[in-house]
């Protein structure tokens, strides 16, 4: 009879242990919340195995600390309030075995450990078994019994098919959480890149200073949805931070000026770190001048450009509201980084917009000094031609006795004032011509550099010589014959004969070149004379244009010569270069080309 009657028991308690498998894989696979399957997997535990206690462990990442997450007991707050340890206790040693353990009379067992604020005097009755993930422990579920109840092999087998569900439920609610985690990093990733490609549109539209500012203070606020951002930039002629936009759910700061090292952004600003609070009032420096009431969390990150910190970026929110993750004070971090590109972008585009519109109105004006030397000397030219041909016409007369006889006294200075007169028609008479060059027409042949280079040494054989110079020359017999108008190559060769005499101390050597190059000739003049300052090598070419333009110029010249040079040679399909070192002794080059005819 007893036999049968435990058979039916037995037949029962299969059915029941059963339906509890069934019921629990159903839990499993119809909701994600962990803890509501695991306190139901303890439940079914509990009352199919008529125990009195039943508590469920999880193994802390650190591999070391078990903590109870349920626990069905007279005793579950002492239970849960401390965890227990891997190889501490019953518990802590099936975590550390990873096989399941019955203990009738637990007072014998030398592991077995008290838990305070449990019974410790009272016979007790245990099975308990891991969860097992993969071989890993990844917690421990263990029933008790009071009294002389003890646990049979069958309960053991059913408690670890329990455990078995319990370890399907963790893994799939830490999978799930897994790629929550993910899609939300993912997510935040997006959002990321999305306000950084706003930003890096505005900062591409948007030049002007102020407005980029707010820009990036708003994609701050959306990106991170706090409730306030301010960004400071620095002002080195007040050596100060000042706040230049605050947006803001309480009274904005801009305009707020700190001084670096002062304050939380202070700080950020003089470390070039960033600093991030849970609760800015618990902060040691907290000040209510600096940071209103309302502030809890805060995150505050340097504006680094080119390892030079320009500003600081700050956001904060409501006190007792989230505080900021690391992705967010990284993502805060980017957005500094493109800042302070931009704002370095745009102090740099405003300060060559000045220099350029600084620069037009010096050629605007330099251009208008050309043009009024020009008039000048075209008008005074002009206005000198005829009193000039009046007072040599009656020096000529007076010189040739037709107005009488001279005495010897008189003859001389006569002849003086002929002679002047002679120079200065000459000297107006090239200063027209200057003027009048591009107006004339070219008229190029096949011209030997070889012969015009000597006659032009000819002619000046006798200035040099008075001028207590040498000249050499070096003609290459290979030079090809070039395509030019002879009379104005002459007055190109004259012009720098004349600079190279007019601008070397007696003493000097000059040296004229001819040789061939790439499809033509080139023609050298060389002296050991005062040089010109390699700044202004560009310039000389200019008209007007004295490299010493001062009143009190020890050197004649207009500074037209080289202009008229420059024309004629551009004008013949060539080019012309000065080349010096600037220093006195060590002399000027000017070198021009000219095509082959
Ligand atoms: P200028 O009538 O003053 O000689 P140019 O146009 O011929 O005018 O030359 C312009 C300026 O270039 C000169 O005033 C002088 O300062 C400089 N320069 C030209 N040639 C030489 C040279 N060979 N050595 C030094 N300076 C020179």
């Amino acid at each position: 009879m007893e036999d049968r009657s435990s058979l039916g028991e037995q037949a029962e308690r299969r059915a029941s242990e059963l339906a509890a498998l069934v019921e629990v894989g159903r839990d499993i696979t119809a909701t994600l919340d962990l803890h509501h399957v695991l306190e139901r997997i303890a439940h079914h535990a509990w009352r199919i195995l008529e125990s009195d206690d039943c508590d469920l462990y999880l193994l802390e990442p650190d591999g070391r600390t078990m903590k109870a997450i349920v626990s069905l007991s007279p005793y579950a707050a002492a239970t849960m309030a401390d965890p227990v340890y891997v190889g501490e206790g019953i518990v802590g040693y099936v975590a550390q075995s990873g096989v399941a353990e019955m203990v009738n009379d637990m007072l014998a067992d030398p592991r077995a450990i008290q838990i305070p604020g449990t019974p410790d005097e009272e016979p007790q009755a245990m099975i308990c078994t891991p969860l097992l993930s993969k071989g890993q422990t990844i917690g421990v579920m263990a029933l008790n019994r009071l009294g002389e109840r003890h646990f049979v092999q069958a309960d053991l087998d059913f408690l670890v098919s329990l455990a078995q569900q319990a370890t399907i439920a963790i893994e799939n609610a830490r999978l799930y959480e897994a790629a929550r985690q993910a899609e939300a990093e993912a997510r935040q990733r997006a959002d990321l890149l999305s306000a950084l490609h706003q930003l890096a549109l505005d900062v591409s539209s948007e030049l002007a200073l102020d407005r980029l500012l707010e820009a990036v203070v708003r994609r701050t606020l959306d990106l991170l949805d706090r409730d306030s951002a301010d960004l400071y930039l620095y002002d080195p002629a007040g050596d100060c931070l000042r706040c230049l936009v605050s947006i803001s759910e309480w009274p904005a700061v801009t305009g707020v000026t700190l001084r670096p090292g002062q304050g939380l952004n202070g700080q950020v600003f003089a470390t070039g770190q960033p600093i991030v609070l849970d609760d800015y009032w618990s902060w040691a420096g907290a000040e209510p001048a600096f940071s209103p009431e309302p502030v809890g969390p805060v995150a505050s990150v340097p504006l680094v450009w080119k390892g030079q910190v320009l500003g600081v970026l700050e956001a904060s929110g409501r006190k007792g509201g989230r505080p900021f993750s690391d992705a967010e004070v990284n993502a805060m971090s980017l957005l500094a980084t493109q800042a302070a590109i931009a704002i370095q972008n745009a102090r740099l585009y405003d300060a060559a917009r000045q220099r350029a519109q600084e620069l037009s109105i010096a050629l605007n004006q330099q251009r208008e000094i050309d043009r009024w030397k020009a008039e000048f000397i075209q008008n005074v030219s002009h206005e000198l031609r005829t009193p000039l041909t009046l007072i040599q016409g009656y020096a000529e007369m007076l010189n040739d006795g037709e107005l009488g006889n001279l005495s010897q006294e008189q003859r001389k200075p006569i002849t003086i004032i002929t002679n002047q007169a002679q120079v200065l028609q000459a000297l107006v008479a090239d200063m027209l011509a200057i003027l009048r060059v591009e107006a004339q027409a070219m008229h190029p042949e096949p011209t030997s550099l070889a012969t015009l280079i000597q006659a032009a040494v000819d002619d000046f054989q006798v200035l040099v010589s008075q001028s207590g110079l040498t000249l050499e020359t070096d003609v290459q017999p290979n030079a090809p014959m070039v395509s030019a108008d002879q009379r104005q190559l002459r007055k190109v060769v004259d012009n720098l004969l004349a600079n190279a005499v007019k601008f070397t101390p007696a003493g000097g050597r000059l040296t004229m070149r001819v040789y061939p190059q790439q499809g033509g000739a080139c023609v050298q003049v060389s002296d050991t004379g005062i040089g010109i300052p390699p700044d202004q090598l560009d310039r000389v070419f200019e008209r007007f244009y004295q490299v010493d333009g001062s009143i009190r110029r020890q050197y004649e010249g207009v500074g037209l010569g080289l202009a008229l040079v420059h024309e004629v040679v551009e004008g013949h399909g060539g080019w012309i270069k000065a080349e010096s070192e600037g220093i006195a002794g060590r002399g000027s080059t000017f070198t021009f080309w000219l095509p082959a005819a």
